[in-house]
């Protein structure tokens, strides 16, 4: 214990470590140093953000998607996924009932959709941007060139959620196809921040074949990106891929990585995500208390839900966008903290 407390004093003091520490600390993790840690991860995110929690409304508009990475159930090759894409009318009532329910940021996700060129997205977009001029655009739609990323910056999107997944090539390599590199997808984060969006990264814990290496790694890459965003959740196995039966990544590691980015970048946004809730039934609350800020309740229509699944027993996906807004409501109260009606954006700039 006392080893690990000492790095995670240096941590907090230094918000930095060195890739050697950052192994000894993910490998020496314990439950009491864990405690010690959320104390402190509590301490930051309280510093800056209080007992705010802010909420996202996720719109999940396609799950076509031309990528097979090994992990995600709406890969390309999953013949059983029932595909779908939205149209602009029904994103657009999405975020209609989204904006009367509270919401002020609308994160647009999906698969990497060949439907929506850049002509579409401008167009969806900047519809959006127009009706609710008060809200942010989020998207979420994978890798594009940095002239495209420009064009939907240009239309109005303000925010843009692309994990890294895995820092290491070969790593990332054991979890992607061969036409999709670890080097493409860090180049894409930098054009974004580059052209100036809010950029959120992030990974898995707990994927397949993955290192306390590779988790420390990971964290050297976000201190040098400094994004205004980490999402970060355990990797769930879905039946329908070649992982179908890996390991999940566990809670406590998942919430262990949570506090560390806290310490690290006390100033980030943090969510507590769905895959969170998925492998604890308060998993999400648990993640809050470890340091999380932000929570991402689903505004897809209640008919797609369940054809989004990234991965299995994914929660949420029978209820109404009311039904979660509410639910997360109470969660939260119970935790002793409370959604609001804001943009929420990053004091991490
Ligand atoms: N096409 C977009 C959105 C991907 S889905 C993009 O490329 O960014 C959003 C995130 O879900 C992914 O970045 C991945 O980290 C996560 N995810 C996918 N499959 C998962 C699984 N089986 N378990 C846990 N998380 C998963």
């Amino acid at each position: 214990m006392d080893n690990m407390k000492i790095l995670i004093d240096k941590l907090a003091r230094a918000h930095t470590l060195s890739k050697d520490e950052w192994v000894q600390l993910i490998r020496g993790r314990t439950k009491e140093n864990s405690e010690y840690l959320f104390l402190l991860a509590r301490k930051f995110r309280e510093k800056y953000y209080g007992h705010d929690i802010y909420i996202r409304g996720l719109i999940e508009f396609t799950n076509y998607c031309k990528n097979d990475c090994l992990y995600c159930g709406i890969r390309r090759s999953n013949k059983n996924a029932r595909r779908y894409r939205l149209k602009k009318e029904e994103i657009l009532s999405c975020c209609r009932t989204g904006y009367a329910l509270g919401f002020r940021t609308f994160v647009l996700q999906g698969g990497e959709d060949g439907y929506y060129t850049d002509e579409v997205m401008e167009d969806i977009v900047s519809t959006i941007h127009s009706s609710y001029p008060d809200c942010a655009i989020t998207l979420s739609i994978g890798e594009r060139s940095l002239e495209s990323y420009q064009r939907l910056f240009d239309a109005g999107a303000s925010r843009y959620l692309l994990r890294h997944e895995t820092f290491d090539a070969s790593h990332y390599a054991r979890l992607h196809p061969a036409a999709l590199s670890a080097a493409n997808r860090q180049k894409c984060l930098w054009d974004l921040k580059e052209i100036g969006y809010q950029v959120g990264t992030g990974f898995m814990v707990g994927s397949p074949f993955q290192t306390p290496e590779n988790l420390a790694d990971d964290m050297l890459f976000l201190k040098r990106l400094d994004p205004h965003m980490v999402g970060i959740g355990p990797f769930i196995p879905h039946q329908e891929t070649p992982f179908a039966r890996e390991q999940a990544g566990t809670l406590s590691l998942t919430l262990f990585m949570l506090a560390l980015i806290r310490v690290m970048l006390p100033k980030v946004l943090l969510p507590a995500t769905t895959a969170l809730g998925t492998i604890a039934p308060d998993g999400r609350e648990q993640g809050i208390l470890a340091g999380a800020n932000v929570v991402m309740p689903n505004l897809s229509p209640q008919d797609v839900r369940k054809d989004y699944l990234l991965y299995d027993n994914k929660i949420c996906t029978g209820d109404e966008a009311a039904e979660c807004r509410q639910c997360l409501e109470r969660r939260m109260n119970s935790i002793g903290c409370r959604t609001v009606v804001a943009r929420g954006d990053s004091l991490n700039i």
